[in-house]
């Protein structure tokens, strides 16, 4: 019988080392190996191309993303980046708008200078990636949960169209999971991964993944991992997998406390709307509920009162820390159009719904009494 996740993301691609015993893979903190003659070695010849620590990384991913094959990165923008260097001069790429703004940056500063096409579609209108799409459209990318507006993107709709065109479908699954989501069971042929964020879940290390069961696409993009080389330190690997054991119960209490939070805020009075999957209310609750777990722990709200309101709440917050990033196991609390999203041009952030009362939360997973009563008290703040 196939083990369950919980006990994957424990044991999976790391066996008891065999000269001690020793639980956990040790951190193989060297860049090169030995050779008992020239070419003679035991499958590790330097670092770049592997690694015993990244070994074990990159097979635990798999196994949680149902996989056959997993490739560690130094960040998730590297995973990103490595894919997009699979494709060629010409090649055109469909993606939905509301990606992680490094994503966005990487797409269109980055690899339309080197020649990509790239047209971006409404998230969450799964007919608009079909009308997109050309005759040299050679990827679709997908992020589902999006961020920060918390879109659901319909992850079989479009893998169901992107098949028929042969066209693979990216899921960027980093908000979700593979506790939560698992698009390769869904069609998609690569998933890739920020595990600096809950995969890691310490907010102690920068890392990213790509997983895959296609064979082509594996030995495509493990060739860019080794030839441009942007790995992670064994050290990183080592961090990474620690988090993961965790990585169930952690989700499970930080989408309980989201849950809470939700509901919380869509009862205060000086909150405008809250956007949350696991809300009735939202527009793609149902597509959620069916091709997730559970709705996840990013919550994104528009307080009353815009930049200043926003201003008065997000100052003086004791438990909720204003920073970037997500995932971890603190809370986190955040103004995407001033800071994880300002690198999106303003009139492109206002059409998408990105405006200046909008705070973005990461539901960690202090007690709910505590993460409540330190919103409460901002959004008196905010209302004053
Ligand atoms: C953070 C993030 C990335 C980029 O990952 P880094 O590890 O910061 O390079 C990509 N996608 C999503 C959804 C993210 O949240």
């Amino acid at each position: 019988m196939s083990q369950k996740f919980e006990t994957l993301a424990i044991h999976a691609g790391c066996p008891q080392e065999p000269v001690t015993g020793a639980v956990n893979i040790p951190i193989f903190q060297t860049s090169t190996y030995g050779q008992s003659g020239p070419g003679e070695h035991r499958g590790f010849e330097y670092s770049r191309t592997r690694n015993p620590t990244r070994d074990a990384l990159e097979a635990n991913l798999a196994a949680l993303e149902g996989a056959r094959h997993g490739m560690a990165f130094g960040s998730g923008c590297a995973a990103t980046d490595a894919i997009m260097h699979c494709l060629s001069q010409g090649d055109h790429v469909v993606s939905a708008d509301d990606v992680y703004g490094g994503t966005f940056r990487l797409f269109d500063k980055v690899h339309r200078r080197h020649g990509l096409d790239f047209t971006f579609v409404p998230a969450a209108d799964p007919d608009a990636y079909a009308r997109a799409v050309n005759e040299r459209t050679k990827l679709i990318w997908l992020e589902t949960p999006t961020n920060p507006l918390l879109s659901i993107v319909d992850i079989e709709a479009v893998t169901k169209m992107a098949k028929a065109r042969n066209i693979p479908v990216v899921v960027d699954n980093t908000f979700a999971t593979p506790y939560l989501q698992q698009p390769i069971s869904m069609g998609a042929t690569l998933v890739v991964h920020s595990v600096t964020k809950y995969l890691g879940g310490h907010s102690d290390v920068v890392g990213g993944a790509v997983l895959t069961s296609d064979d082509e696409w594996f030995q495509r993009v493990s060739f860019v991992q080794n030839a441009a080389g942007a790995v992670p330190g064994p050290m990183d690997c080592f961090l990474t997998l620690r988090g993961i054991k965790t990585l169930a119960v952690r989700m499970d209490r930080h989408v309980e406390n989201a849950r809470a939070i939700a509901g919380f805020l869509a009862s205060n009075a000086a909150v405008e709307s809250v956007i949350y999957p696991g809300l009735e209310g939202h527009p793609q609750h149902a597509i959620a509920m069916r091709q997730m777990r559970a709705p996840g722990a990013m919550i994104s709200f528009v307080v009353r009162g815009g930049l200043e309101a926003a201003r008065r709440l997000l100052r003086g917050l004791e438990v909720f820390t204003l920073a970037e990033s997500l995932g971890g196991v603190e809370s986190l609390i955040e103004h995407p159009a001033i800071m994880t999203h300002a690198s999106i041009p303003k009139e492109m952030r206002l059409a998408r719904g990105i405006g200046d009362g909008l705070i973005r939360i990461s539901v960690g997973i202090e007690h709910i009494d505590d993460l409540r009563a330190d919103l409460e008290a901002g959004l008196l703040r905010a209302a004053s």
